[in-house]
């Protein structure tokens, strides 16, 4: 019997990381999970954990969706390093040259909403769908966008939780708390806004209360710059907040109101509920993706980001 060819993906986050060696969705051959602790400590168990797999040959190719802020520029000379990050002793970690050095396979990384952005397209709810958007809303607010079957990166990776939307103070006082711009997008309608703003979080707030209403036309504000901008032919709402479902129905009938009808696409005025729509993988949308971006480096034997 011909075994199917197998990959690696590291899911990189602040607080923990997963790493798997799969072949695809439901065939996850091992995984393992793990604190994210120093970068030498944690690296280190992420190499320990393929290293087998890797001598043995079955591994060959290893995507990772990583925490930020990252350098994705494939041009940069910090190109794979975290940046400036509020992680402590993480700032400046060189993560891809280290697994590279470790393991010495070919090895690509992006950002932990790309990848799951990638992962949704190759196996979930955008599959079929180019360009296709990905949103994450909960302790942060990120979009991954995938054009031509690979996540958008231009002079940086986007940052499409700091939009600037309308924020009307006199319905919601609150100033924002994002510490660059106050009240953007994230400032406004991350996980952490909604708790300081209500003092619960999302979580325990009850569905009638009324500012469920503001959230679902902060998230449609944003929604339809995405739309008029990137032209997605799928939007996939992920992350914590949007575990409460009764948003969605909110946040389509409100982009609807927002575009009033200039943007005449089927998929808007009589298949909302298509077109606005919950990750297909759930919450496994970072660690397949993770898979899905190594799978897609080792087809590409030419791929500059290797
Ligand atoms: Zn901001």
């Amino acid at each position: 019997m011909q075994t199917k060819k197998m990959y690696g993906g590291i899911e990189a986050g602040g607080t923990k990381f997963v790493c798997a060696v799969a072949s695809g969705p439901g065939q996850i051959v091992d995984e393992i999970r793990f604190q994210t602790t120093t970068p030498e400590e944690t690296l280190g168990k992420a190499i320990r954990f393929f290293q087998p797999f890797v001598s043995s040959g079955q591994v060959g190719a290893i995507g990772v969706g990583c925490f930020g802020p990252l350098d994705v520029n494939v041009e940069s000379s910090q190109y794979g390093f975290i940046t400036a990050t509020p992680k402590r002793g993480w700032s400046h970690t060189n993560v891809l040259g280290i697994l590279r050095g470790g393991l010495g396979i070919k090895i690509a990384l992006d950002t932990d909403v790309n990848v799951a952005a990638l992962g949704e397209f190759k196996w979930g709810a955008s599959r079929g769908f180019d360009p296709s958007l990905y949103l994450t809303i909960g302790t942060g607010i990120g979009g991954g966008y995938i054009k031509d079957g690979r996540s958008l990166i231009g002079l940086l990776s986007p940052e499409m939780g700091h939009l600037r939307i309308p924020h009307n103070r006199e319905l919601d006082s609150f100033p924002g708390n994002c510490p660059f711009h106050d009240d953007c997008f994230e400032g406004l309608a991350s996980g952490p806004a909604i708790e300081k703003r209500l003092g619960a979080p999302g979580a325990m707030i009850p569905e009638k209360h009324p500012f469920w209403n503001i959230e679902a036309d902060y998230i449609a504000s944003a929604i339809m710059n995405y739309v008029l901008t990137l032209s997605p032919k799928k939007i996939i709402l992920g992350g914590g907040v949007m575990q409460r479902e009764f948003l969605f129905p909110k946040v389509r009938w409100r982009v609807r109101e927002l575009l009033n009808g200039y943007v005449s696409s089927k998929s808007l005025l009589e298949h909302i509920d298509d077109y606005i729509v919950p990750p297909g993988l759930g919450n496994q949308s970072g660690s397949l993706g993770a898979i899905a971006l190594a799978i897609q480096i080792d087809a590409e034997p030419k791929d500059s980001r290797v």
